[in-house]
């Protein structure tokens, strides 16, 4: 049995941990599909090597480029936002992988289970934009939706076998990023090149920044609340800086159980493309003989408010997560290119919050018209932060 995917970000940090996977069991998985945004030439070495049906680059400006160096393997070349989000269409497409950064992933994700696919996600934004419309979609359609997020696959790991035992709890690690311990003062100049220096996880610029300021957590914590339908009061949030356990489910017996393993995010990539079945990925092994200590901690939400910014928006609910998504990436992309401090991170969601609109509940358009709405109001406020400093 062959699984055809598409790969949605396949010159990603996820994007290219799938494709190792699919090049260590190539009887298991082909490739349909590849998308990027703005790697061309990663994205035709790929095609190169995977021959998928079809690719699309994001950028149109890069799509005569891609397309004169495919022309002659036979493989289709579309570009465009639009042509990622119709391309999970296909009918030969078995598994959506979406392993695209950010609000990106909303359409992309809504139209493969809109139209009957499968969907490994990588991407947590969509769940925290629009958590409720679309794991109502996915069970209308009867489709699974496959945590790729470390925390979530550990959770959905232990949920394996328990059948319809209730959870009374869920605890999600985090690792505590590069600042943890640290006190406000000791961040206020932190350089973009030290909050990007992870010390366990791998990963892309946006997820790794979210990791330093803890709103990686926060946004994890919605995304668990819509996987698993866990009310927020009943999702822990620890702080564990080896990084070992992944996250733990607590029942009603008050047993808990937990997934360990190495910080590699190819573990839970495998688990998500091969489930139910365990692949034997080429991985390092967790030595118990030398692990000295698994500590846990309280994460210090006095410092690092965006962690409990995000519990009052899944208090607050409807819009709430979309605009402060909205205002977070645009925070990110701002202290990444040096125009505004790491403690003005928080500062421009929380006053973006302030000013911008609600609905209670909101639809798909909706969404865009409040991401839109959002990002506007956050880059005024980088604007003028920029000025002060
Ligand atoms: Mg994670």
């Amino acid at each position: 049995m062959n699984k055809r995917l598409a790969i949605l970000g396949s010159t990603g940090s996820i994007g290219t941990q799938t494709l190792n996977i699919v090049r260590a069991f190539p009887d298991k998985f082909s490739v349909e599909v590849l998308t990027a945004q703005h790697q061309a030439d990663l994205l035709i070495q790929q095609a190169a090597e995977f021959r998928p049906n079809a690719v699309v680059i994001g950028e149109e400006a890069l799509y005569s480029t891609v397309n004169d160096a495919l022309s002659p393997l036979d493989i289709k070349v579309f570009a465009g936002q639009k042509s990622i989000a119709s391309i999970v269409e296909m009918s030969s497409i078995d598994l959506v992988v979406v392993a695209l950064v950010g609000y990106a992933g909303l359409m992309p994700t809504h139209n493969a289970l809109q139209h009957g696919k499968p969907v490994a996600l990588a991407n947590k934004e969509t769940l925290v934009v629009a958590g409720e419309r679309i794991t109502a979609l996915a069970a209308a359609k009867k489709l699974p939706i496959l945590p790729i997020d470390s925390e979530h696959s550990a959770i959905f790991q232990c949920l394996q076998g328990e059948f319809h035992n209730p959870i009374d709890k869920l605890i999600l690690t985090a690792s505590g990023g590069p600042f943890f311990g640290k006190k406000a003062q000791e961040l206020e100049h932190i350089r973009p090149e030290e909050a990007l220096r992870h010390p366990k996880w791998k990963m892309g610029a946006k997820v790794t920044i979210d990791s330093a300021t803890l709103m990686n957590n926060g946004l994890e914590m919605m995304e668990a609340h819509w996987l698993f339908q866990v009310p927020p009061k009943d999702i822990e949030v620890v702080v564990h800086p080896q990084s070992i356990v992944h996250s733990m489910v607590q029942f009603a017996d008050h047993s808990v159980k937990a997934q360990l393993g190495m910080p590699d995010m190819e573990l839970p990539i495998a688990y998500a493309l091969s489930y139910p079945l365990r692949l034997p990925v080429d991985l390092p092994e967790l030595s118990f003989k030398d692990l000295r200590s698994l500590t846990f901690s309280e994460p210090d939400t006095g410092t690092f408010r965006c962690l409990a910014l995000a519990y009052r928006m899944m208090e607050q609910g409807g819009s709430a997560p979309c605009s402060m998504n909205a205002a977070n990436e645009e925070a990110v992309a701002a202290f990444l290119r040096g125009d505004i401090q790491f403690l003005h991170i928080s500062d421009v969601i929380e006053k973006t919050l302030e000013k911008a609109s609600f609905e209670r509940h909101p639809d798909m358009p909706d969404f865009v018209r409040l991401d839109e709405e959002a990002r506007i109001i956050a880059k005024e406020l980088i604007m003028q932060l920029k000025k002060r400093q």
